[in-house]
């Protein structure tokens, strides 16, 4: 798997699936874009990728601005002279029982995963259909088959998934493909958020998980980035519309 010569932003991706994401795509040749709410932690991730010989840059975004994302869409073809690979890992949780869920927590929550994907993958193919050639990797979850707590996230991941599958669609006969992984538990932040609301320790949380998982562990985001970066690649040609659920499980 070569992606030799391409070109890719991630979104999220200064930390946990995204950055694993970014770090992969660089590795298998790309240059990459690491977009994120806070530069800070992305542009700490692109140097790092730089002084390892990769070509790495970072820029604020808040996927919820259509304006914002325009000028990175057009950052990364104008730093690197094109766009092959938009991967969407920007996400937040804002987790509480239905009738405790606030407007503002919906809102935000439906707004950062399935607006800002949608923003981004309307402003990606803007440049990739006259390229003729592209791949988009949106990010679902297992909590798209509904999880208690999470009406707001529950809702837009599934969302994303009805968007991809529709992208596929629309775009296929510009060469496009757009497919969703779907995580189980991943060690990052976002599981360690859960572990607070849950009120136990984040190793707690883990071994509990573990415990009752066919794959007897918790996910890591290089498990999640591997298959990403499979979706990304040319050999991936003929898969698309597609949900892949990255869960240790059926
Ligand atoms: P994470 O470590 O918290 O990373 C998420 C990143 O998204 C953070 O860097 C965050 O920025 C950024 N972000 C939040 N709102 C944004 C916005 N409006 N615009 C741009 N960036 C924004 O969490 P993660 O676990 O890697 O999550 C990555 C994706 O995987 C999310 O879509 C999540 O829903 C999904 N997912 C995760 C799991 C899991 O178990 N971890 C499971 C299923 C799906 P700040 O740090 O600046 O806020």
């Amino acid at each position: 798997m070569s992606l030799e010569g391409q070109v890719a932003l991630v979104t999220g991706g200064g930390r946990g699936i995204g950055a694993a994401t970014a770090r992969k795509l660089a590795q298998e040749g790309a240059a990459v874009l690491l977009c994120d709410l806070d530069p800070e932690p992305a542009e700490e991730q692109a140097a790092g990728l730089r002084e390892q010989g990769h070509r790495a840059l970072a820029q604020a975004l808040d996927v919820t601005s259509k304006s914002q994302v325009g000028a990175a869409v057009e950052r990364a073809r104008s730093e690197f002279g094109r766009l092959d690979i938009l991967v969407t890992c920007a996400g937040l949780v804002r987790d509480n029982l239905v009738h405790k869920m606030s407007e503002q927590d919906w809102d935000l929550v439906v707004d950062t995963h399935l607006k800002g994907s949608f923003l981004c993958a309307q402003a990606a193919q803007a440049v990739m259909v006259p390229q003729g050639s592209g791949r988009i990797v949106m990010i679902s979850s297992t909590s798209a088959l509904g999880n208690r707590g999470q009406a707001n996230y529950a809702a837009a991941k599934m969302g994303i998934q009805g968007l991809a599958r529709t992208l596929a669609i629309e775009l296929g006969r510009f060469g496009i493909t757009v497919n969703v992984v779907a995580p189980g538990f991943i060690e990052t932040r976002m599981t360690e958020a859960t572990a607070e609301r849950l009120g136990i320790s984040f190793e707690e949380h883990v071994r509990r998980f573990s415990a009752q998982n066919p794959i007897p562990r918790t996910g890591q985001p290089a498990d999640v980035a591997n298959v990403i970066a499979f979706l990304a690649s040319p050999e991936a040609s003929y898969v698309t519309g597609q949900v892949v659920y990255v869960r240790g499980a059926p």
